[in-house]
This record gives structure tokens, C-alpha cells and sequence, in this order.
């Protein structure tokens, strides 16, 4: 399972709108409240100065009625003729029935009581509401509820202020109601025809009561509404109030609605406000919840598009299959590796493991299951390191370790090894019991570097030569490797261009039948002239041309010259029955394979039973199927089949019932032990007896003595190979022996028989 990244943190833009969107609201509802208190403040200092100003015009109304009074009376009794006629024994006639001072004064002014008192202060004249009456005299009709009034200081005053043609005036209250009353003593008005009375004159007094009703009246004169006298009902706090001192120091309280501006604009801007509210608050909620929507489309594109990103960059930097870092992300491991190694005076330790027999698991079962045995090593080994390491996948089945601050060797060294034992471990993987091992090339490096890619080429190094040395095992780089990695390198280069100028040469060795001693064929040899080593062994450079591929036109060549010398020997007549090829495992795996023979031997018009391919057991290591499908087709077509090297391979016997071959060739290091050694000649005896069973000829290689000879003649080894016959030698030369070896058994008495 492919590790997945971490999910990066959600974005904010929901919170951040959902916080600018509160505030906004906030501030504006902030405004709108201010607004609304703010028109109260407004409304109420409206309705206050309207107070102000009809307490003004109540004032100005009671003086104005004052002033209405006192000019009244003024008019009446600084007059010539009311002094004649109202002085001394009163003209009611000119008084009341001419109504000079009679009912008018009360239809026109409203003067509930006019009275005349003489000198002596006794009424003469009363009238009371318009009517004229008699024997009322006016302390008795205002005494009733007037204790306070004291008439006589009234009336007194209203003489003393005669003289300045002024009148005396005082405010006093009548069941509650304020009552206005004048006083005024009779004058000539300055008429010089009005002859001057003696002794106290007589004084007019005329009384203004104002009930309900004349208060209204007098408040609406004024635009006040409904000017009245409080009562115990009247809400001190909402009509406004005007106090009217009285002569007995009560004060009569006045009280009227005045009209109330500030409330009628909240009446109507109000609801408006209310309204405006309530608006902004759907539209802010519309709002509100259209944009958190939008805003969490954004977030939850913006995660996706981050979310996106993230995989593209871990993609980009991880292996798809293990999850573990790729090659990518290497370079950068290292180099910070390298710098905390010179940091911290530590080393860092690479190591480059590359998985042994890992292909055949593909090929042969499947690539899913080659997966997940790769998968199942990345775990092994992500178990091994500690946090910090790096265990990246450069393609494959090679893997990288990148150990930084080493501190001893022989820790990297434990760690290999773990790597080695918990890889080779076996697998279970769909019911499949597996089993894969691993080469590790090991370097390690204190930092100082300059490029620390190198570092992975020096464990690749060291790696090749684990698999060298034989695979599941870690080799340590050291600087002579790295020397011979080089000479490798150029070796390759004079390997090309060999091939490409044909440098090669073919060298035969003879195989000898045991019984007679004939011919039975030739093995062909490789051999290199390099223009500044001299002749370079096949040994050498056979093997490293098989992993560069370099193998393919070799052999190419290799065949082409062999058919081609044994044509000429035919056709000369020199007798060679057969001729050996040595045939790589990579080469006859090539689907081509069977048809380049087929064209080499057309082309030099052999048959097929003059060509012998050796192949290795290591042949059916990989692709054994492929391998053996090939092997039944040559046979088919007739060429001989032989098992080079038989007995050092990995699987012997077994492989012998199915491989489709004619003869096995035992490995010369057990004919070398045959003279001396019991053991060697014990297995010599074995493989014989046995390929003799499958009805298989055996060719013994490396014959050096006559012991060994003699030996395997007596274990009826068919035929034999080696220096006490023949050293490989040049087409000339085999050419020559062939012509003498036949030429002196054409003459023995034995090839007579
Ligand atoms: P091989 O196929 O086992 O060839 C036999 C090797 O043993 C040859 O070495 C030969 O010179 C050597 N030999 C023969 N008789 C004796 C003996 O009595 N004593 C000793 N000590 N050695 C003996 P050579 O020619 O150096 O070849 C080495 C290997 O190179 C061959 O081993 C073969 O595996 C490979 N090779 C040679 N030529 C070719 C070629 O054309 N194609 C391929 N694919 N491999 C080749
Ligand atoms: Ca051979
Ligand atoms: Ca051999």
C-alpha cells in the first residue's frame, strides 16, 4: 500500500468570512442601535422643548388675562361719569339697566362678579354672573371661601394706588379654581367737569374666576390643549404644570398636554428603523449564509486543489508501489546526510541492496506477485532503520539506505546484515511460499564530498561485486574497487571496439574419443588480442560482455567463424565431425536464437549434426520453460546439445530427464582429483554410470595426465578434452593435427580393426 500524505490543514476562509461577516454585522447593528438611541435622545429633547414653550405661553395666557383685567377695570374707574354716578348713592339705571357697568361685563369680559364698594367700604352695587343683586355685599359673596382675602387691605390699596391711576390686584383661590380680582377706586379720570368728593373713594372691584371651562378656552387662545387645574389623576411626569401663587401662599397648580413632537417622529421613524432592521437582518442573513456556502465551496476547492497538490508532490517524490521515497528526493537526503555528517563529526553510511533471483518471480508467476514481494521488502526494511534514516526505491527491485550519523562501523555492518537476514526470510504471499535474497553494496563516507551522487555509484560498485561474489551478501567499498570498476569501464569500451573491428580469433581444442583415440570433434575458444594487455582469457571478459549485452554480436561472430572453418575443412577434406560453440544463457534465451543457428549453419551449408552448442545448467536458473523450449527445438533441427561445466551448477541430476541433450561434459575440477583423489574419482564414476542410464555420451575437459587418462578410459568416459591431448590452438593448426592425428590412425593396426 502505497503510504498516503498527510492531509494539510483546512483552509480558513470559511472561518475568516464567518469572522469579518460577524463583525461587519455587528458594527452595523452597532450603528442602527446608535441610530435608534439616538433619535429617542432626539424625540425626547423635542418633547422637553415643547414643554418649555407651552409653560412659556401658559404664563404669557395668565398674564395676558391679568392684563386683560387690571386694563378693564382701569378703563372703568378712571372714568369721570362712573365716578359721578358710582361714588355716592349708585346710578343703577346709568349702571346696569344702560349697562355701563352691567351685563357686558360679564357677556364681553367674563367678569363673574363686579361690585362697588363707597368709602365706608359697604357694597352699593353687585352684580353677580350678569345679574344685578341686591343686598350682596362683595366680602360676603367672595368671604365664603376667602378667609384669606383680606378685602379691606385689597381695597385700601386700590385707593393709596389711585392717585398713580394704578390698580391693586390679587390671585386667590375658589374651590380650587384660581380667581382673579381686581380693585380700583374711582377717579375723575382727570375730567376737569367732575367736581372731587370728599372723604375715602369708592372703589370697583371685578373678579375673574377661572373655572374649567374658561381655562380651556384660554389655554386653546394660546394653542395649549387642555389647560385645566391639577387633580389627584394628572401623571405629574407627562403634563407639564405651572404653579400660580395665591394671596394665601397655596399655589394653585396649573396643568396642560402639550404636544409631543419627539412622539410623533418615533411614531413614525420608528417603525421605519424597526422595519429597516428587521430588512438588514434577513438580508444580512441572507447574505451571511450565501456567502459561508460560497465560502465553503472555496475551502473545500481550495483543500481539494491543495489536496491535490500534495499528492502531485508526494507523488512526484514517492514510489507509487511501497510508498517510499524515490530517486528524486535522494540527491537532497544525501547531501543534508553529508553536511550533519561533517557537522557533527559522524559519518553517513549508503548502501545500494539489489534483490537476487528477483526477475524469475515476475516471469514466472506474476508481476502482481513480484509487487507485492516488493512491497513486503520495503516493510522489512523500513522495520531495520530508525527515524531519520531513508529507505528510498530507485526502480525495481534496488533500493537505497541512506544511514546519517554513523557513529561506528560495526553498526552499519549489523545493519547490513539484518538487511540480508530479514530480506532472505520466506515470503507468503497468495499461497505462494517464495524466497528472495539480496546483494547490499555498503560505503560509508565522513561528508567531505563533492558530490555526494557518488556515494550511490561507489555502493553500486559494491554491490556488483556482492553479486559476484556470489550474491546474498554485503560488500564494503574501498577505493580499489572503485580502480577496478574502472578498469571495467574501459574494459567494456576495448570490448566494443573489438567487436566493432572484428579483433577476435577462434581457437580449437580437440575432443578425443577414449576407445580409439579419433577425433570426434573441436571446441571453439575465444580469444582476445588487446592491442596493450596482450591476449585477454574469455574467463575475463566473457562475463562482464554477458551483462553489457556485448555477448550477443560475440557469439554472432563465433558462430559465423566456426561454421566457416569447418566448411573450409570439409571441403579441403579434412575430416572433423563436429564442432563445440559455447553458448551464453542470455544469448539462448533470445527468442531470435534459434534462427541465427539455422542461418549460420544455411549459410555454410552444414548440417545440423555438425554444430554442438554447450550451454550451462545456469541456463534453467531463469526461465527454465523458455530455455527448455528452445534447447526441444534445436534438438529438433538436429543439432547436438551438450552441458558444459556439468557437476558445478546448482541442480545436477534432475534437470538431466528433462534437459534435451546428447552429452555432458564433466567439469574439469573433478577430473583433476580422478588420480588422487577417491572422492573425485568416486563422483566421476557417478555422473558417468548415470548419463550412460539416460543413454547420454560424456566428455571428460581439463585431461592433463595419463593417470586420469587411464581412469576414466576404465569408467568408459566416451570421449576426452585437455592439455595431454591438445592445448586450443589456431585454425591452422587444428587444421594440421587433424590431418596427422587421422593420417597415423589411418596407418594404426587398431583403426585397421
Ligand atoms: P570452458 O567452456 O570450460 O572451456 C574450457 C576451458 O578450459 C578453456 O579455457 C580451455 O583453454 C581450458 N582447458 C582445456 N583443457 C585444459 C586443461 O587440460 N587444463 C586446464 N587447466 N585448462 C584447460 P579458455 O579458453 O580460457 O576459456 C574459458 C572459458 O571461456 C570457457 O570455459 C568458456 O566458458 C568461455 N568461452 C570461451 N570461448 C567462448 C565463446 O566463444 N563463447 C562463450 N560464450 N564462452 C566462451
Ligand atoms: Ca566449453
Ligand atoms: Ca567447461
Amino acid at each position: 500500500m502505497p503510504l498516503s500524505p498527510d492531509p494539510s490543514p483546512l483552509t480558513t476562509h470559511q472561518r475568516y468570512i464567518r469572522q469579518s461577516l460577524m463583525c461587519m454585522s455587528g458594527l452595523l447593528f452597532g450603528l442602527l442601535l446608535i441610530a435608534g438611541s439616538a433619535l429617542v435622545l432626539v424625540a425626547l429633547q423635542f418633547n422637553s422643548s415643547s414643554r418649555e414653550q407651552t409653560t412659556f405661553y401658559v404664563n404669557k395666557a395668565m398674564e395676558s388675562r391679568t392684563g386683560a383685567l387690571v386694563a378693564v377695570i382701569g378703563d372703568y374707574a378712571f372714568w369721570g361719569d362712573a365716578y359721578e354716578r358710582m361714588s355716592g348713592v349708585v346710578d343703577l339705571d346709568w349702571a346696569y339697566t344702560r349697562n355701563n357697568l352691567g351685563r357686558h361685563m360679564y357677556d364681553s369680559f367674563g367678569h363673574e362678579g363686579v361690585f362697588v364698594v363707597n368709602g365706608n367700604n359697604v357694597t352699593t352695587y353687585a352684580v353677580i354672573n350678569g345679574e344685578v343683586t341686591e343686598d350682596l355685599s362683595l366680602s360676603s359673596w367672595l368671604g365664603l371661601d376667602l378667609d384669606s382675602l383680606n378685602i379691606d387691605s385689597l381695597l385700601a390699596e386700590a385707593r393709596t394706588l389711585a392717585d398713580e391711576e394704578d390698580v391693586a390686584f390679587a390671585i386667590t383661590g375658589n374651590q380650587g379654581l384660581p380667581v382673579l380680582i381686581s380693585a380700583a377706586a374711582f377717579t375723575s379720570g382727570g375730567d376737569p367737569y367732575v367736581k372731587e368728593l370728599p372723604g375715602p373713594a369708592a372703589v370697583l372691584v371685578l373678579v375673574d374666576q377661572l373655572g374649567p371651562v374658561k381655562l380651556a378656552a384660554l389655554g386653546e387662545s394660546y394653542g395649549i390643549s387642555q389647560l385645566r387645574v391639577a387633580d389627584s389623576t394628572d401623571d405629574a411626569h407627562r403634563a407639564p404644570a405651572l404653579a400660580v401663587e395665591t394671596m394665601a401662599g397655596t399655589p394653585i397648580i396649573l396643568r396642560w398636554e402639550p404636544p409631543q413632537p419627539g412622539n410623533t417622529m418615533l411614531l413614525w421613524l420608528l417603525p421605519i428603523l424597526l422595519l429597516c432592521l428587521l430588512v438588514f437582518i434577513y438580508i444580512t442573513r441572507f447574505n451571511f449564509r450565501a456567502t459561508l456556502a460560497a465560502a465553503r465551496k472555496a475551502d473545500a476547492s481550495h483543500n481539494q486543489v491543495r489536496r491535490y497538490q500534495t499528492e502531485l508532490v508526494f507523488q512526484a517524490t514517492h514510489d507509487s508501489l511501497t510508498g517510499l521515497p524515490n530517486r528524486s528526493i535522494l540527491e537532497e537526503r544525501l547531501k543534508q546526510a553529508c553536511v550533519t555528517a561533517q557537522q557533527s563529526g559522524t559519518q553517513v553510511a549508503v548502501m545500494l541492496i539489489d534483490l537476487d533471483g528477483f526477475k524469475p518471480i515476475n516471469d514466472n508467476f506474476s508481476h502482481h506477485l513480484g509487487d507485492q514481494v516488493l512491497v513486503e521488502v520495503a516493510k522489512r526494511m523500513l522495520a531495520i532503520v530508525r527515524p531519520g534514516d531513508t529507505v528510498a526505491r530507485m526502480g525495481g527491485d534496488e533500493f537505497i539506505v541512506i544511514l546519517p550519523g554513523v557513529l561506528d562501523e560495526q553498526a552499519v555492518s549489523a545493519i547490513a546484515e539484518r538487511f540480508l537476514e530479514d530480506i532472505a526470510a520466506p515470503y507468503h504471499i497468495d499461497s505462494i511460499d517464495l524466497r528472495v535474497t539480496a546483494s547490499v553494496g555498503v560505503v560509508v563516507s565522513n561528508g567531505l564530498i563533492e558530490q555526494p551522487l557518488e556515494l550511490i555509484q561507489h555502493a553500486d560498485s559494491a554491490m556488483y561485486q556482492a553479486k559476484q561474489e556470489g550474491r546474498n551478501n554485503a560488500f564494503w567499498y574501498t577505493a580499489g574497487l572503485s580502480q577496478q570498476m574502472h578498469e571495467m569501464a574501459g574494459l567494456r569500451n576495448d570490448l566494443q571496439r573489438a567487436i566493432e573491428t572484428q579483433a577476435f580469433k577462434l581457437h580449437y581444442q580437440p575432443q578425443v574419443n577414449s576407445t580409439t583415440g579419433e577425433i570426434v570433434g573441436a571446441e571453439a575458444l575465444l580469444r582476445w588480442t588487446h592491442p596493450v594487455r596482450g591476449i585477454v582469457s574469455p574467463a575475463a571478459f566473457i562475463p562482464l560482455a554477458e551483462t553489457t549485452g556485448q555477448i550477443i554480436p560475440i557469439t554472432l561472430w563465433v558462430l559465423d567463424t566456426a561454421c566457416c572453418h569447418l566448411r573450409q575443412l570439409a571441403d579441403e577434406g579434412t575430416f572433423l565431425p563436429c564442432i563445440a560453440v559455447n553458448i551464453s544463457s542470455t544469448h539462448l534465451l533470445r527468442a531470435s536464437f534459434v534462427s541465427t543457428v539455422k542461418a549460420a549453419l544455411n549459410k555454410h551449408g552444414l548440417h545440423a549434426a555438425q554444430l554442438e552448442l554447450e550451454i550451462t545448467e545456469t541456463v534453467l536458473l531463469n526461465h527454465a520453460d523458455r530455455a527448455l523450449h528452445t534447447l526441444q527445438q534445436l534438438k529438433k533441427m538436429g543439432v547436438r546439445l551438450a552441458i558444459d561445466d556439468f557437476g558445478v551448477g546448482f541442480s545436477s541430476m534432475n534437470y538431466l530427464k528433462v534437459l534435451p541433450v546428447n552429452k555432458i561434459k564433466i567439469d574439469r575440477s573433478f577430473i583433476n582429483g580422478t588420480d588422487h583423489n577417491e572422492q573425485d574419482a568416486a563422483i566421476c564414476q557417478g555422473i558417468i554410470s548415470m548419463a550412460h542410464h539416460l543413454r547420454l555420451r560424456v566428455v571428460a575437459e581439463g585431461v592433463e595426465r595419463e593417470g586420469q587418462r587411464v581412469f576414466l578410459q576404465e569408467n568408459h568416459c566416451d570421449d576426452m578434452q585437455g592439455y595431454l591431448f591438445a592445448k586450443p590452438m589456431s585454425f591452422s593448426k587444428l587444421r594440421q593435427f587433424i590431418r596427422k592425428v587421422n593420417g597415423e590412425a589411418a596407418h594404426s593396426p587398431r583403426a585397421a580393426h
